[in-house]
């Protein structure tokens, strides 16, 4: 057993996944003492055999990941959304030429910025590219990245927090926070307890290239089994979020070449011409898990440690990086005012700011997967009267625009694209 802290600072992140990096860049940039453990290595996480989502960020999300320096990383490898087209898809209709039917909502990105090189409505960005960027930003700053280690527990002592290493070794801050994802160690050994469900489904990942230009459009298409989602990647590829009962997903999972080609195509239809799967295939089971509470004694979770939700409106790692903006912000506000960082008034300051618009997320995004993952003929007729209605008016596309790009609230400076600092 050690006798001597490995790291002692302000601030200890466990996890070094999306959030828990992002964040702990924002910390050491803003001039906090933070280090950062992870089980694995950081650059196993870097291919496409480790991960192969790509992420829809929204344009407040990449306001903070330019502040912290991680864009100039990632735009290279980043596509700008353009437009989402929403469009209630049935069995059977694939995508026929000529594109989408009636009971669909077009988003536009003109609407809410405008000129022709105006901020867009998001970015598609492969997961990996993200955390090539996140690990290249951590790299040039200094940031003390403990990996591979694995945490074990923490503990407390006076106005100090411990994190344990399953070596024996430790490191310590004033606050602990866990960004150790859906299944977090240290939330359960903080007896915070969780809330939600399994939706038997999931979603099929893979990478398509295509004949024909996407255009930065993003489509969501609403079938029976879930959602189907094009989502448009750099040169002339697509990224799928393929959402079906689970059984179904792996079995498309596992199909060889030809069957697949012949299932993506009956779904996906010809509108971007000829297809040409590429790299693996993966599959994500979903459900809903929301945290009762965001923090506990010198505690507080971020992302999916914090609740992880269905990917139907592409946010969970957008709620990511709200969660460590608002948590940057009031760290380095009592910081600058003297106070202790894992203080309950610091922490409960946090989680006052991000309790609402996580359940709004959470319960929201669990109605739309209801919603629209069935085929029942009134429930059709109200989705597809919905959708009409909200395509017909404009103050309504323009605040769902906003929403989706989190730009809702009392915005922390991150997410306006403001630098923190002390
Ligand atoms: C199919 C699918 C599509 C999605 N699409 C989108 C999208 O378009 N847009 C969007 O915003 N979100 C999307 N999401 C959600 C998004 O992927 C997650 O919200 C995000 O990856 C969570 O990041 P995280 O850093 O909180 O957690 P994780 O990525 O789970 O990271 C947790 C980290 O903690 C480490 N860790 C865990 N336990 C320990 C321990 N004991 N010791 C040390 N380290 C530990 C792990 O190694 C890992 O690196 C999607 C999700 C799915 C399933």
């Amino acid at each position: 057993m050690s006798t001597e802290a490995k790291f002692s600072g302000d601030s200890v992140i466990v996890g070094g996944g999306m959030a828990g990096l992002s964040l702990a860049i924002a910390l050491h940039k803003a001039g906090l003492r933070v280090a950062v453990v992870d089980a694995a290595p950081l650059d196993s996480a870097m291919t496409s055999e480790f991960d192969g989502r790509a992420s829809a960020l929204a344009y407040t999300s990449w306001r903070m990941l330019d502040s912290i320096g991680v864009a100039e990383h990632l735009a290279p490898h980043a596509q700008r959304i353009e437009d989402i087209l929403v469009v209630d898809g049935r069995p059977n209709d694939g995508l026929r030429p000529g594109g989408p039917g009636r009971d669909s909502l077009h988003f536009d990105r003109r609407e809410i910025h405008s000129g022709e090189d105006g901020e867009p409505l998001g970015w598609m960005a492969e997961n990996r590219w993200t955390r090539v960027a996140l690990a290249r930003t951590a790299e040039a700053c200094g940031l003390s990245v403990f990996a591979p280690a694995k945490v074990d527990s923490m503990s407390r002592q006076g106005a100090r927090a411990r994190v344990h290493l399953d070596d024996g070794s430790w490191l310590e801050g004033a606050v602990v926070i866990a960004c150790d994802g859906k299944f977090s160690r240290l939330r359960e050994q903080a007896g915070i307890r969780t809330t939600g469900r399994e939706y038997g489904q999931k979603a099929l990942v893979a990478t398509v290239a295509h004949a024909l230009p996407h255009e930065g459009v993003a489509y969501e298409f609403f079938m029976p089994a879930g959602p189907f989602a094009i989502l448009p990647l750099p040169d002339n590829r697509s990224s799928l979020v393929w959402t079906e009962k689970a059984a179904a997903a792996d079995a498309l999972r596992d199909m060889g070449p030809a069957g697949f080609q012949e299932a993506l195509e009956a779904r996906f239809g010809d509108f971007l011409g000829a297809l040409t799967p590429e790299g693996p295939r993966w599959t994500y089971p979903l459900g809903l898990k929301m945290s009762e509470r965001f923090i506990d004694d010198r505690l507080a979770l971020v992302g999916d440690a914090a609740r992880a939700i269905h990917p139907i409106a592409g946010q969970g790692f957008n709620l990511g990086l709200r969660d460590a903006a608002a948590l940057a912000d009031c760290l380095v506000e009592a910081k600058r005012a003297g106070l202790d960082l894992g203080s309950p008034a610091v922490l409960e300051g946090y989680e006052r700011w991000r309790k609402g618009d996580s359940a709004l997320l959470g319960i929201g995004t669990d109605f739309f997967n209801l919603l629209f993952s069935n085929d029942h003929a009134s429930v059709r007729a109200m989705r597809g009267f919905g959708l009409g209605l909200v395509d017909k008016i404009a103050p309504a596309r323009r605040f769902f625009m906003r929403q989706a790009g989190g730009e809702t609230g009392d915005l922390p400076g991150l997410l306006k694209g403001e630098a923190l600092s002390l």
